[in-house]
């Protein structure tokens, strides 16, 4: 069967949490989709058999023969060599370390198996089928557990000379700042990841006794403060919150602090973002358009859109099976 007739690609999101799994079609259509806990994978060979499975009952249930797919993608959080296929380091999940995934995933399934950073991947599948579209400088970012980022300079993930590239989560915003699970300090990941944003808002909440009783964030979260998510968060927000308000408004000029860096570092056309806290909509990205237009150079931030990015809960599997192929096409 020739190239052309393999239409569709399988793709593999790993996540601190899920490891969702799918089978795409060639316009990005998901046919089929299953997801396992990160947490009961115990390691790296685990992972392995666990995928392998997974993958033998998506094409039975989908009833797509092995022969029409055309090779796997796998997005996985983290450092990533992606010329050999090995996993460097993941680092919110323990026990990877130079695991060769895309040679290890390409023999027990027979399927040519592609390995990048989760957020590489997440940005290939919103320039063919989401965002990106028309564009072909822009740079990516992932809100969620961690924080990750990608690079497109000419309609390419740019990854730099090892591979490191993109890592806009662990950008240095303050070196006196909190250590961060990197082993820096003040990174952008140590103010915007998921957990930071609702020690954000538990810090303010303690701080403040009078807001305290008042506050919107309690009642949705039953007053159990280790009920408190992003999505709750933005659900306050929404409702007027004053303390979700101020927490969305502090983690968005974090990330306009970072976009303008980036923008007179690397002039993109856009940004694009997504990822679960990303829904937080308007609240986080009015806070991130503002700090962008006034702290970039030449009112640059002015011009440069911060848009959400398209392809949903769905970005991870959808990105990772069309990088594989984009991989599989350009030889
Ligand atoms: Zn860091």
């Amino acid at each position: 069967m020739g190239p052309s007739r393999r239409r569709y690609y399988l793709g593999i999101d790993i996540g601190a949490t899920w490891v969702k799994m799918g089978i795409v079609g060639h316009r990005g259509f998901l046919r089929a989709k299953e997801e396992f806990d990160t947490r009961e994978i115990r390691s790296p060979r685990q992972f392995l058999s666990r995928t392998q499975e997974t993958i033998e009952g998506l094409l039975k249930a989908s009833s797509i023969e092995r022969a029409a797919v055309g090779g796997t993608g796998v997005g996985a959080p983290g450092w990533v060599d992606y010329s050999n296929g090995i996993v460097r380091e993941l680092t919110n999940i323990p026990k990877w370390h130079d695991v060769p995934l895309a040679d290890q995933l390409t023999r027990a399934t027979g399927l040519q198996t592609f390995v990048d950073n989760d957020a590489n991947v997440m940005a290939v599948g919103e320039l063919i089928h989401g965002a990106g579209r028309g564009h072909v400088n822009f740079i990516c970012l992932t809100l969620g557990t961690g924080v990750g980022g990608a690079i497109i300079i000419n309609g390419k993930i740019y990854r730099g000379a090892r591979g490191l590239a993109g890592e806009i989560g662990h950008m240095v915003l303050d070196h006196n700042g909190p250590r961060c699970a990197c082993g820096a300090n003040g990174c952008l990941e140590r103010y915007v990841g998921n957990r930071f944003i609702v020690a954000n808002a538990v810090r303010r909440l303690e701080e403040g006794r009078g807001a305290r009783r008042r506050s919107t964030i309690l009642k949705l979260a039953n007053h159990d403060v280790n009920a408190i998510t992003p999505k709750l968060l933005a659900e306050a927000a929404a409702q007027g919150d004053a303390i979700a308000r101020e927490v969305w408004r502090e983690t968005g000029q974090y990330i306009g602090t970072a976009l303008a860096v980036l923008v007179n570092l690397l002039n993109p056309e856009c940004f694009i973002i997504g990822g679960g806290v990303a829904k937080a909509g308007h609240v986080l990205f009015d806070p991130i358009r503002k700090t962008l237009a006034r702290l970039a150079m030449n009112k640059l931030g002015r011009v440069t859109p911060v848009r959400e990015a398209q392809l949903g809960e769905d970005a991870g599997i959808v990105g990772a099976a069309t990088f594989a192929r984009t991989c599989t096409e350009t030889g």
